[in-house]
Formats: structure tokens, sequence, C-alpha cells
């Protein structure tokens, strides 16, 4: 390896580096300027501190986090949704909800890991509200915060605050283009001549201008950025800073509720979204129990309640898979087929069966 290739391999590796976060193993993040062009989502298999590694787009790109209902009220329990998929019931007597940065403390062995610390805080205010309602009234409750989670212009309107990012993604997508396909097969054919440095030179003036847009972005929308100049320090001298400065900054937004990612109603595109809504149906709706029950669980009767808001029918959210003779009926959370309908899927828990003949939703 030349030097000018260990350089380029060394910045790849840190910039690599600065695109691996910790985020909340449940976490999505958003990504799109106006409208959302993928979710990306965290190795939820790797648990380190608290969290899950994600590798962030590799293009700088704005982006909105968002997190399923990891909390529902329910009158007697709150029911946790762990990062292993189960679903624990905690005591409304033993909860006394605690954020400390960007961790959620439920009661003495319970913790949550939340985006930033304002989700912590803001779910710590929810939870301690929930707590202090009447049992009957705690249901409905968490009905009107889902509510909000699922709001389809509040994540258009962080969608279009994150957005506003685009000028430092732009730069930082030509910071990094300079630094890769520019500056690396300039010094193959020009070698250590002048106008090599020349072309290297074009580099302090990217970054530098990158600081202070970042300094400015901050500055007129007000955010709390931990040690700015500091940032804008390494973001002038260090071209992999400079190339992900949009993430601390989007990482700071202000915004009035951590979203579902079913907000962004059919994106990225609407096959996928259905996928989706059908998996938190399924994961929501079919428990052990599910046939007899009295009411469905608060956050299948929130899914329920958006989908007929916006018009989507039963059939697209809750299909039938189609079955193979001799097999007559199905699991409803993991679509399995049975030869007899009077089973249970031990595989979902021990979740009732749903048949031909009659399919009660
Ligand atoms: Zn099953």
């Amino acid at each position: 390896m030349t030097d000018g290739q260990t350089l380029l391999a060394v910045f790849a590796a840190f910039y690599l580096m600065e695109c691996l976060w910790i985020v909340p193993a449940q976490a999505w993040l958003a990504v799109g300027r106006d409208r959302v062009s993928r979710f990306v989502r965290p190795w939820d298999r790797f648990h380190i501190a608290g969290g899950s590694p994600v590798l962030l787009h590799p293009v700088p790109s704005p982006q909105v986090p968002a997190m399923p209902w990891l909390l529902i009220a329910e009158a007697s329990h709150l029911v946790l949704h762990r990062d292993d998929g189960t679903r624990e019931i905690l005591d409304w007597a033993q909860i006394e909800p605690q954020a400390s940065e960007k961790t959620l403390r439920l009661d003495a062995s319970h913790t949550l890991r939340l985006p930033n610390a304002a989700d912590a805080t803001a779910w710590a205010a929810l939870v301690t509200a929930w707590k202090a309602l009447r049992p009957e009234q705690r249901r409905a409750a968490f009905l009107k915060h889902a509510r909000q989670t699922l709001s389809l212009t509040e994540a258009a309107a962080q969608s279009a605050a994150a957005g506003k990012t685009g000028t430092l993604a732009l730069l930082g997508t030509i910071i990094l283009w300079w630094c890769f396909v520019v500056i690396a097969p300039a010094y193959r054919v020009l070698g250590d001549s002048t106008r090599f440095f020349y072309a290297l030179g074009v580099l302090p003036v990217l970054t530098f201008t990158q600081a202070f847009l970042f300094l400015r972005f901050i500055k007129t929308h007000r955010l709390a950025v931990s040690h700015r100049f500091w940032r804008a320090l390494g973001i002038a001298l260090l071209p992999h800073l400079s190339a992900r400065a949009i993430d601390l900054v989007c990482d700071a937004l202000p915004r009035r509720v951590l979203l579902h990612p079913l907000a962004w109603a059919e994106q990225p595109s609407k096959a996928a979204w259905l996928e989706n809504a059908r998996t938190y149906w399924r994961r929501a709706k079919y428990r052990p129990g599910w046939k007899t029950a009295t009411e469905p669980p608060a956050d299948a009767q929130a899914l329920e309640s958006f989908f007929k808001a916006e018009n989507i029918t039963i059939e697209d959210y809750d299909p039938a898979p189609a079955l193979q003779a001799p097999a007559i009926a199905w699991c409803p959370c993991c679509h399995a087929s049975f030869l007899k309908a009077d089973l249970l899927c031990q595989d979902c828990g021990g979740v009732e069966l749903k048949t031909v003949e009659a399919t009660p939703s």
C-alpha cells in the first residue's frame, strides 16, 4: 500500500466509525428529506450499553427517529414490550418513572433506552401522568397518546424540519465525494505536484464552510448541542466529522412527540408500509386468549382506529393466508397452517387459531 492508499483506508475507517451509532434496539430511523426514502434499523441481535448498533445511511441524509409503543397503559397494569419481542406486565404500584440522560427507569429492575434525553424526560412525565389517573381512564390516555404518535401531519412536519438540514447534507456529500472521487485519483495521476496541492487545498475551504453552516444552523434554530464549539472545531479540521455534521443537528432537533414508524403512511412504499402495519397488528392483536378476551389490547385498539381513519381495510392489514389442503386453520400471529382447528400455536405461546369457516376478527 502506498502512503496515499493507507491514508484513504484510514479515512474510510474513521468515516464508517462515525456512521456507527448505538440506538435503542427497537428504534427506527426515517431517512429522507420530505418523504421517507428508507428506514434504517439497528442490528437488534447485538446489545451494547442498553442499545444496538446501527449503521446510518452512508450518504449524509436528514433523518428522524421513531419507535413503536414500548409501554402500553391498561387499567390494572403497564405492559412493557421488551427488545426480545416478549411482553412483561408491570404493576402500577411499583412504577416510579425517572429519566436519566437517554434512559427511562421504570422501577427497581426495568429500564428503557430512548433515542435521546428529551424523549426519556417526555416518557417519564407521560408514565407519571398515566399512573396518577384513575384505572378506567388509563386506557383512554394511552389511546390519545397513540393517536399523537400516529399523526401523519406530525410525521410530515418532523420530516420537513429534518429536511431543513439539507445544506449540511449536500456539503457533507460534496466533502465525501471530494475525498474519495477527486483527491484519491488526483494523487495517482498528479503525484506530489502543485496541481494536486490545489485540489487538496479545496478540502479545508469545504470543511470550514461546513463548520460555519453547522454553527449558524444551531444558532438560527436554537438547538441544544453540547460542546458545540469543540464539535465545530472538529468539523473544521477533520473531513470525516465534517461529512457527518448533519447527524449532530438532526439528533438535536426538538419534536413534539416520538413518532410510531407507521406515522409515515405509505412510505417508503405502500407495500413496505403495509408489511410493517401487518406485523405490528398481528403482534398487538393475536396473543394467547385473543378469541375470548372481552376487549382487545389497548395497542391493538389504537392500531384498529388508525387503520379505520386511514381507510385501510381489514383484508389489507390482516389478510388470510392461502391454505394448502388438507390444512383448515392457521395461526393468525405467525400464519403457520394447521390440520385441526382446536389446537393452539405453541410457537406463539399458545395463540388460538383461525379457521376457514369462521374467522372472527
Ligand atoms: Zn403462531
